[in-house]
């Protein structure tokens, strides 16, 4: 079985590909439109260098190679949706080609990513054909794999990496991802177009492989055609002829000359995968738990990054568990190291948080007690030092840095609880 995919996600940017047109959704049909994403005659395209930067960076996160010079060219064809009759894509000369995501049983191939512009939105309403141009021009990447992809397992595990490498580059492609599956189990390919979302591209993908299997175990083969999901039947149909047969003419987008791309500086982004690998053979973390917290949540990774090696994995984890049921992952960090001196067998509570978040003193009575407890049992066991320890704050500060160290408390608490119980004096 060869499963290969083309995605097509939207650029967080501001303004439209090639005008000045704002990118935001609106309710009013064709509000944020102008002459050029509207495809008037005579209107020029200006390509959008932050879109064009994005796109570097997510070929780079990709893994893939990157061309210092980008051309583009007019994809011709004939539909209500593209008024100038192409749509400007790349080809040739796209962003970035020869990358990998690497997911648990392999590397998956990425042949290129390339950036083009979005046609307008066909609505059918009443036996009319209603045209929504807010979306025409908004900027898109497509990322086309290589045929590497070999069951419905790898196409999820290959999803959800792409889902948290691109979430890490400001895209959310759970919102409105768009694909193009290529899927052969016989000789001949079959493709799925315009499976819109994850998860109906995994159905699609689960569905056509069962097909696809009872015809060739009937002993007939697949053949070559394009089809379409129907979402509320949840099948892959044949899509009638003419689509099937179309054949797109490209020529090259003269109103765009070779654009250079060395200046852009890319978002280096993160891979999260590999971040919660590295971590966790650095500092004895759960590699799927940590995976799983950080995989669509840079503030529970960053708030990890901050306190990894200086607490125990364990407490770390539970504090970021506790703190995303509370919503409350984006804290300062100063506020995440207050709560994780409460330990991990204390569940939060939202009087804890907002304690913490205005620096004030969340200790608990528990701990408390704990701590007072260690405490004492320590200075039974090291007298002398605490004698010591009364004319000399370096003394001092070592006895609570010790404590800290070895019952894994917030040392600020275990000073101030010294304090109260007048033990230096
Ligand atoms: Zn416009």
């Amino acid at each position: 079985m060869k499963i290969g995919l083309e995605v097509h996600v939207a650029l967080p940017t501001r303004t439209k590909l090639f005008c000045a047109c704002s990118t935001e959704e609106t309710e009013e049909p064709n509000e944020n439109v102008c002459p050029t994403c509207m495809g008037f005659p005579g209107s020029k395209p200006v390509l959008n260098r932050e879109a064009v930067r994005i796109a570097k960076s997510i070929a780079f996160v990709l893994g893939c190679k990157i061309r210092e010079k980008i051309s583009f060219v007019r994809k011709v064809y004939f539909y209500p949706d593209l008024p100038k009759n192409f749509q400007i894509s790349q080809l040739d000369a796209s962003i970035g080609y020869d990358g990998e995501v690497s997911i648990k049983t392999k590397k998956i191939r990425i042949r290129r990513v390339q950036i083009e512009e979005d046609p307008a939105k066909i609505l059918r309403e009443k036996g009319m054909t209603l045209l929504d141009f807010n979306r025409s021009g908004v900027p898109l990447v497509e990322i086309v794999t290589e045929p590497d992809i070999t069951s419905e397992q790898e196409l999820r595990m290959f999803m959800h990496e792409l889902r948290s490498i691109l979430y890490y580059q400001g895209v959310d492609i759970d919102r409105e991802v768009k694909a193009d599956l290529n899927i052969s189990l016989g000789k001949e390919r079959v493709e799925v177009k315009n499976v819109t979302g994850i998860k109906n591209l995994i159905d699609a993908a689960r569905y056509e492989i069962d097909r696809q299997k009872r015809i060739i175990d009937q002993g007939r083969e697949p053949i070559k055609e394009t089809r379409f999901y129907d979402e509320d039947e949840k099948i892959t149909k044949s899509a009638r002829e003419k689509e099937a047969d179309e054949e797109y003419g490209y020529i090259y987008e003269t109103d765009l000359t070779d654009y250079d791309t060395s200046g852009l500086v890319i978002d280096r982004g993160i891979i999260p995968s590999k971040e919660a690998k590295e971590l966790s053979e650095k500092y004895g973390f759960d590699e799927q738990v940590l995976d799983e917290l950080i995989s669509l949540d840079r503030d529970a990774y960053r708030l990890i990054v901050s306190a990894a090696g200086r607490y125990d994995p364990q407490i770390i984890v539970s504090v970021v568990e506790q703190l995303k049921k509370f919503g409350e992952q984006s804290i300062s960090e100063a506020a995440f190291e207050a709560l994780l001196g409460v330990g991990k067998e204390v569940s939060l509570t939202r009087e804890m948080i907002d304690k913490a978040k205005k620096g004030e003193s969340i200790e608990t009575s528990v701990n408390k007690e704990n701590i007072e407890e260690k405490v004492r049992k320590y200075m039974q066991d090291n007298k002398a030092l605490f004698e010591k320890a009364r004319k000399d704050t370096k003394v001092q500060n070592f006895i609570i840095g010790e404590i800290s160290r070895k019952y894994r408390f917030n040392p600020k608490q275990v000073s101030e609880i010294i304090k109260n119980m007048n033990l230096f004096k």
